[in-house]
């Protein structure tokens, strides 16, 4: 399926801290960062899709209002960063659920779901029929590359239709000889203008980038502490914390050389409606 060309804009709305053993001995700095990318967005019109985990809707609402009134979308990231794997397919159902309650309480739609760290496996290939059952109309959970954390590297690129929800997998650019996605880690490490001529290409050729980002990604403050979700790997760990200093110019910088930037769910009813859109028949 062909796309058009475009840049789809996310932050995973989430506190590292409450992943990590150590992190709570640390203040949270979640509301901090978060209103720093939103400060960043709002002179350049940019909407974002901010992935959120319910034990930040339920601990920071007045950070979810300002989310709301400033017209990004609110979608669902678990209620407490538990990765696919950890989780039966009734205590996903009933996690989804709880994004449902979230939707009537704020009077907002909640359509779209990602698994935490991409976990979405051929192991937890069920998630989209609950997805679909729960009203939800697409996914972004799926790295379709080969990862130390999680990975599904048969899945491919291209976003498709999994039991009547949008999978918009991490299509990843493409950087010499490598498949990279772009956003956190390798947003900030990857050379800049190496990064960005790739992004721009394959916007060029027609192909819509889905972006990560998570509030820390932009904090060079943050104390340092052993984050969740890096199998206690050090080297991992300290990638986390590489060159965030610059992590916001950059987004700066990405965001005016793109020729469009677009909100997920904007993106995922795109391709459902292409998807059901009659192809055209032959001439008489
Ligand atoms: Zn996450």
């Amino acid at each position: 399926m062909r796309n058009d060309g475009e840049l789809l804009l996310s932050l995973d709305l989430e506190d590292p801290r409450l992943d990590s053993e150590r992190g709570c001995r640390y203040p949270s700095r979640v509301v901090f960062n978060t209103e720093k990318f939103l400060s960043l967005l709002e002179p350049l019109s940019l909407k974002c899709t901010f992935f959120t985990v319910g034990n930040i809707m339920r601990n920071h609402p007045e950070l979810i209002a300002k989310v709301i009134a400033a017209g990004h979308e609110l979608a669902w990231h678990s209620d407490s960063h538990r990765p696919l794997n950890e989780m039966s397919r009734e205590e996903f159902r009933k996690d989804l659920w709880i994004a449902k309650d979230f939707e009537q309480q704020l009077g907002v739609p909640i359509l779209g779901y990602r698994a935490p760290i991409f976990s979405l496996t051929p192991e937890s290939n069920w998630a989209h029929e609950e997805l679909g059952k729960a009203g939800f109309i697409y996914s972004s959970s799926i790295l379709p590359a080969a990862n130390p954390l999680h990975g599904w590297a048969g899945y491919g690129p291209e976003p498709r239709i999994a039991a009547g929800v949008v999978e918009i997998p991490m299509r990843p650019v493409k950087l010499g000889p490598w498949s990279v996605p772009v956003g956190g880690v390798y947003f900030r490490l990857l050379p800049r203008g190496m990064l960005f001529s790739a992004v721009r290409r394959s916007i060029a050729s027609g192909e819509a980038i889905p972006t990560y980002f998570h509030p820390y990604d932009f904090d060079p403050d943050e104390e340092y502490y052993m984050h969740g979700g890096v199998n206690r790997n050090p080297l991992l760990n300290l990638l986390l914390y590489w060159n965030r200093r610059d992590a916001l110019s950059r987004l700066k910088n990405l965001t005016n050389q793109s020729v469009r930037v677009s909100t997920y769910r904007d993106f995922a009813l795109k391709v459902s409606q292409r998807a059901l859109s009659p192809r055209p028949g032959p001439l008489l």
